[in-house]
């Protein structure tokens, strides 16, 4: 019954939705840091400081994980804010290495935005960028991510003229609240609305209790049969058929 009301819009997970996420995150988080610990050795040694041990020997990257560990634990509000909890965590870091305030904040912000130009070098999968060109013909398109990419900073953004940073929002999926943001946006029912995303957990569950019909992008692991209103995909590309076979595709 339901099934058969055409759809108005549709909204997407990013991150392993619609494009691997792993390699871009190891890049990421390697990369800066290792960014920030050169840049800060060469700093320290030009004002003729000591730069020994470096940064990196004193805050092993392991050291930095733990340090996020524990800030999350502390400021649960912020525990899905990302951004927030690095540049806090590398902050108090480099007030622990010795910096002062001023130029810890300062640092830490530095190797934050070369985190955020790291982080945007994602590679969605090549069938992303025409299958969003011809869904956005039909139906009105939102992005909802914890992560902490800006959507509108890649290619792909044009194609969301909504986009709900969930972390930010301090309310993460699956918290229903970005859903509802979403569709408020959107201007959108939830029955008529699909939601995409590969996590059971933040995408699937919190989709379907506001009554959202959900695609869940799980590569193929058994036939097990799905409850009502879930579909799994292996790939995202696999969503026009699903919507012919669903009879939701719009006929132009
Ligand atoms: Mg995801």
């Amino acid at each position: 019954m339901a099934e058969s009301l055409p759809l108005q819009a549709i909204t997407f997970d990013l991150d392993d939705t619609l494009w691997d996420n792993h390699g871009v995150m190891v890049a990421t988080e390697t990369g800066h840091y290792a960014w920030l610990d050169r840049e800060l050795s060469g700093w320290l040694q030009a004002r003729g400081r000591p730069a020994a041990p470096r940064f990196s020997e004193r805050f092993p990257l392991e050291s930095f994980e733990q340090h996020r560990r524990v800030l999350a634990r502390t400021h649960p509000l912020h525990r899905g804010d990302f951004t927030w909890l690095r540049e806090r965590a590398l902050t108090e870091m480099l007030g622990e290495y010795g910096l002062d305030p001023a130029s810890a904040r300062l640092w830490a912000g530095a190797a934050m935005e070369r985190f955020m130009e790291l982080r945007h070098q994602v590679t969605p999968y090549p069938e992303v960028e025409p299958l969003l060109t011809e869904l956005g013909r039909h139906y009105r398109l939102a992005s909802i991510t914890n992560g902490n990419v800006a959507v509108q900073r890649l290619a792909l953004g044009r194609h969301f003229p909504v986009a709900i940073a969930a972390g930010e929002m301090l309310a993460p999926k699956p918290d229903p609240r970005p859903f509802l943001a979403a569709l408020a946006r959107l201007g959108a029912s939830p029955a008529r609305t699909l939601h995409v995303g590969d996590s059971w957990r933040e995408d699937v569950e919190p989709a379907r209790r506001l009554g959202m019909r959900v695609a869940w992008i799980s590569p193929h692991v058994d036939d097990s049969p799905m409850p009502p209103g879930i579909h799994r995909l292996d790939h995202v590309r696999e969503l026009p058929a699903l919507l012919r076979q669903l009879g939701l595709a719009r006929h132009h």
